[in-house]
């Protein structure tokens, strides 16, 4: 019987670790280890796009190359793991429960929203999965059937982090677009922090602040949200805006499936792992991307969770589980380069080098590098075995 490398998730940590695991095994002539894939759809979801309007769009096929690969898939939705016995509980495509044995597990499930506001769940918006971003498209679009109003014309976008800024700076130019020219639209970006973009660098906050301005996305400080209804949002000090549209982009969690493994986690629900990227305190268990809580160097940095980040864990995780099978030496996960590129609407783009985000390019020579990221590069390889190897190879170079 052939040995058995089970992934769960079909995201880009998934992707890669299957397309990585494939490449060891087949530099190492071996066909007695199968790469299995399961998630709910074969397909790359570009989450990092989920911010832009199309978002039905943003999906790339996999099966095509799957079958270049080896790779196996199964369609289904995994719902327990049971270490003990090896395998793995999943509904199928028909909704019936059944199993899939492993010798070796890569949990890669990414992470979702979870938010714990009072009427998040019924009254807020979230970019976080396809399904909710196109209903906020949706939403969107629909707001040019009603009545002007304030609250009609009114955005509010909760988090100032990296996804909140993206989508309030690409708001105003949708709203103008389903409203009108003449509309007074207000879009409002709502943070606990005393300042924009208060976790970045004084030279990307410059940035921020910048854009913010010229296009006329405000920002409200100091503001904790008390809740949401369909008249707008509530704070802690009391204050209401009216709102018809109020876009959650805070509370972002590891995938649930990660409390099934005995093991340490971070407070986002990452699980603990080794160099190897193995599960602290399990031997056949790794984790990657969105769901560990990886060391990216010697200097005291972690992964984060992107997708830049869940690239190369996935590339370094498919290596070092197969590795663990064909008894060769295993790789270290080493990520010293981090980039950011900021999407500003309208007013362009923002890059930055280095963990202490030093500003390299803004305005349109930064979007040039967005677009190249996001339309391109983090898209799968072409269907082709050669291709998809060689991309698939943790050392070679990703940026
Ligand atoms: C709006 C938005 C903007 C972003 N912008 C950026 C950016 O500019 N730059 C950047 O680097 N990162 C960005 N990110 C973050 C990035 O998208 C994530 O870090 C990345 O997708 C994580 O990859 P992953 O493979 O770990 O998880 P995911 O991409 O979430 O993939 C998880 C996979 O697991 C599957 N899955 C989930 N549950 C189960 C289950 N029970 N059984 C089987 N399969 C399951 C899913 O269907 C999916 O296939 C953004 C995210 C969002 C939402």
């Amino acid at each position: 019987m052939k040995q058995q490398i089970l992934i769960l998730g079909a995201g880009f940590a998934g992707m890669w670790a299957a397309l990585s695991a494939a490449r060891l095994t087949d530099l190492h002539g071996r066909h007695d280890i199968e790469i299995t894939v399961l998630a709910p759809r074969p397909e790359l979801r570009i989450r990092p796009r989920f911010y832009e309007a199309g978002v039905e769009n943003f999906a790339a096929p996999l099966l095509p190359l799957f079958a270049a690969t080896g790779v196996k898939f199964i369609t289904g939705v995994a719902s327990e793991i049971d270490s003990a016995s090896q395998q793995v509980w999943y509904h199928n495509e028909q909704d019936q429960l059944a199993a899939v044995r492993y010798d070796r597990l890569v949990l890669a499930t990414g992470s979702q929203m979870a938010p714990a506001l009072p009427g998040a769940q019924q009254y807020a918006f979230d970019v976080d999965q396809m399904e909710s971003a196109a209903r906020l498209e949706q939403h969107l679009a629909a707001l040019a059937e009603r009545p002007e109003s304030v609250a009609r014309n009114t955005v509010i976008v909760c988090g100032g982090g990296f996804t909140g800024i993206e989508l309030a700076t690409e708001l105003p130019a949708r709203l103008r677009a389903i409203l009108g020219d003449s509309a007074a639209i207000r879009v409002i970006i709502v943070d606990r922090s005393p300042v924009a973009g208060g976790r970045y660098s004084e030279q990307l906050r410059g940035v921020i602040e910048q854009a913010s301005a010229e296009l006329g996305v405000e920002w409200m400080l100091n503001a904790e949200i008390k809740a949401i209804d369909e008249s707008g949002l509530t704070l802690k000090n009391g204050e209401h805006i009216a709102s018809s549209t109020v876009v959650l982009t805070v509370g972002v969690q590891a995938s649930p499936l990660t409390r099934q493994i005995a093991a340490e986690r971070d407070p986002q629900g990452r699980l603990h792992v080794d160099g190897q990227l193995r599960v602290i305190g399990q031997n056949a268990v790794y984790a990657t991307g969105d769901v560990a809580f990886a060391s990216t160097d010697d200097q005291g940095n972690h992964a984060l969770m992107t997708c830049q980040h869940a690239i190369m864990l996935g590339r370094f995780v498919g290596y070092n589980v197969a590795a663990d099978l064909l008894g060769v030496e295993p790789l270290p996960y080493s990520q010293v380069n981090y980039v950011t590129c900021l999407d500003l609407g309208a007013w362009g783009a923002v890059y930055t080098e280095g963990w202490d985000q030093v500003v390299k390019s803004t305005r349109e020579e930064a979007k040039k590098i967005k677009v190249a990221i996001t339309n391109e590069l983090i898209y799968p390889p072409q269907a082709e075995r050669e291709a998809a190897f060689a991309a698939a190879d943790p050392l070679a170079p990703f940026v």
